[in-house]
């Protein structure tokens, strides 16, 4: 499978704001966007004074920053767009329910890790139960009523013993989920609506850019 394996910031500092890549580094002075923020590559720097963009570069941009937060390659995104078009309702508030319910989202989101790239990994790494089957699978789709467990055996690692203690000093899952700190789980209350999306897209340009 595809990956993207460059340094994640320069896709902040592409992108000219924090994407959130890097869980708690993202919020230290260590963060590339407030040390260099000016696009990466050796022109960045007077990129970063280029005239105002297209609305083709826009729409280019916001399709990208949308791929960049979820980690998801262009083919998958654009077979997400197209599963959103066959949805009733709002074709971007569809795609980004979609994303959202991804199963790596859903353990990010729950707190069960710092990023969604080290959630996609914890998945990978079979740690994660969907309905108490091992589902290893980051794409796979959460549903409203699927519980998302720890598995027992994953439990004792250091990682998540560790995970637990921190998770109890946070704000918690939002409200479209609900975490059973105690049992190492959560459930999918109901799909995510867009408010509950707290990342600043603008899906309507996505749109735009898939119906050029
Ligand atoms: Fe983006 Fe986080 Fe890197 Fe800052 S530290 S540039 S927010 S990935």
């Amino acid at each position: 499978m595809a990956r993207y394996t460059d340094a994640v910031c320069k896709l902040c500092r592409r992108e000219g704001q924090k994407l959130f890549l890097k869980g708690d580094r993202c919020l230290s002075p260590k963060c590339a966007i407030d040390r260099r923020s000016f696009p990466p590559g050796v022109h960045g720097r007077k990129a970063a004074f280029r005239r105002k963009q297209s609305d083709f570069g826009l729409q280019l941009r916001e399709k990208q920053k949308a791929r960049r937060v979820y980690g998801i390659m262009e083919k998958q995104f654009r077979r997400y767009f197209k599963e959103a078009t066959r949805r009733k309702g709002l074709t971007g508030t569809q795609l980004l329910v979609i994303l959202e319910s991804r199963l790596d989202n859903v353990v990010y989101r729950l707190g069960f890790a710092d990023s969604r790239a080290q959630a996609r990994q914890l998945v990978r790494h079979g740690h994660f139960e969907v309905n108490g089957r091992k589902t290893d699978i980051p794409s796979f789709q959460v549903t409203p009523g699927d519980v998302v467990a720890v598995r027992s055996g994953a439990r004792d690692l250091t990682y998540f013993k560790d995970r637990a203690q921190i998770m109890q000093g946070n704000i918690g899952a939002p409200a479209w989920l609900s975490l059973n700190l105690a049992g190492m789980n959560g459930s999918m209350v109901n799909e995510p609506g867009r408010e509950d999306i707290e990342i600043p897209l603008n899906e309507q340009l996505i749109v735009e850019y898939y119906s050029r």
